[in-house]
């Protein structure tokens, strides 16, 4: 197992400098997973990760300014170079194009070349993430999570309440939400609110709730994790780990994500954009986990008539840009139990891979966003109604596996 690592680490470490930085980064962090002795199963995914590498192509542009001279043009050339990338110029009369070809994240050699005084402009093409990229891995990444696979054939619903009140309260959310269909139970344990007075969460205690559930139902649990502090407790307990919008640019947190062993579903922060959020899976990815699901829960915007504001369009923008799975929750995307059965319809037809929704056996008593929570009786229609769209998307879901297939 060391062996292939290490046969592994070095050819990268060959490819060419950037790439060391990399391959000391990754094999930093075999050696710290040999030392845990952690299992196959996770070579096997630190072979995803440094057995394919994202294709050779152009990098960047650099504009140098108009009538630079041979002298500022190969200074920028050996700056390139001592970058570990290629450059391939095209010298017109009055103004050089330089184009950088290479691999990796060309964020350090960009910042390099830009406080070059005879460099005009430089564009970056190649995206600051790599391995969540769909240039990286074209098939959508599947992830088991407790007998279900996300990102496969199916359209998976996660639901529950949004925090875990009493041990009543999520078994009775558990049984309704199995019934009508649910794949994956939600519930906060640790609740990360506005307000400091507001309920926190029950912690453990609510993880061992969530627990009995399981046991109770066979649902797999996913639930919230809001320091790198808890990470080891909450894994202890959870299928897959959730990371809230307001912890999506925790960066400790991220990092500790990549040894946790569980799968992650990263929800968008309230004012990220598509390409900070999948800066953050990059995080998770790189740091050892690929198993990582994006989350669109709205973001903050003018408008008030909803809680936030759903960026439906960010979801097929995911798809075209990574192969990670995208999850769509429409109950803090709208705040409005009444909403969230549209919104929901929507995700199916737009092409997300699941759905994260609130639903409560009795919502008026509900401690947390109660006024968005469906009770059992809503979110069983919202289900039923939920099925002819659903065999829209398994039939449009196998044609794209087909074309995929067919590149
Ligand atoms: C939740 O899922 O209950 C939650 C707090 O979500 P978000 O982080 O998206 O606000
Ligand atoms: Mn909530």
């Amino acid at each position: 197992m060391a062996g292939g690592v290490s046969v592994n680490a070095i050819r990268i470490e060959k490819i060419r400098p950037t790439r060391t930085e990399w391959a000391f980064f990754i094999f930093g962090q075999f050696i710290f997973v040999n030392d845990f002795r952690i299992s196959e199963k996770f070579c096997e995914r630190s072979t995803f990760l440094l057995g394919r590498g994202p294709r050779k192509g152009m990098a960047m542009i650099i504009s140098m300014k108009r009538h630079a001279t041979r002298e500022e043009i190969d200074a920028v050339t050996n700056q390139v170079n001592h970058f570990g990338y290629k450059v391939h110029s095209i010298e017109g009369e009055e103004r050089v194009v330089i184009g950088v070809v290479g691999v990796g994240d060309v964020t350090a050699c960009m910042e390099s070349i830009e406080a070059m005084p005879q460099v005009e402009n430089v564009m970056r093409i190649s995206a600051p993430y790599k391995f969540v990229s769909k240039e990286f891995r074209k098939e959508k990444t599947q992830i088991r999570v407790n007998g279900t696979v996300i990102g496969g054939d199916e359209f998976v619903v996660i639901a529950g309440p949004c925090s875990v009140e009493s041990e009543e309260q999520i078994l009775r959310s558990a049984e309704g939400v199995a019934k009508a269909g649910a794949k994956l139970l939600r519930g906060g344990a640790f609740k990360p609110r506005t307000s400091p007075y507001d309920f926190q969460g029950m912690e453990e205690e609510g993880l061992k709730l969530l627990q009995k559930a399981k046991k109770a139902t066979g649902l797999g649990i996913v639930t919230e994790v809001m320091s790198d502090r808890d990470v080891d407790l909450v894994a202890n307990y959870a299928d897959v780990l959730q990371i809230g919008a307001r912890n999506m640019q925790n960066f400790m947190l991220l990092k500790a994500l990549g040894k946790c062993g569980r799968p992650i579903l990263l929800k968008r922060g309230l004012s990220s954009t598509v390409k900070e959020l999948l800066m953050s899976a990059e995080y998770i990815v790189a740091h050892g986990n690929p198993d990582v699901m994006l989350c669109e829960r709205g973001i903050r915007t003018f408008e008030t008539v909803t809680r936030n504001t759903c960026d439906i369009a960010a979801i097929p923008a995911l798809n075209e840009l990574t192969h990670l799975p995208v999850i769509l929750d429409p109950s803090h995307a709208t705040g409005k139990r009444s909403l969230v059965p549209a919104l929901a319809r929507a995700g199916v037809a737009i092409g997300a891979d699941g759905l994260i929704v609130e639903a409560h056996p009795a919502p008026e008593k509900a401690i947390s966003d109660g006024a968005q929570s469906l009770d059992m009786f809503q979110f069983a229609r919202m289900m039923d109604d939920l099925k002819p769209y659903i065999d829209l998307w398994k039939a449009s879901r196998a044609r794209e596996v087909a074309a995929a297939a067919s590149i």
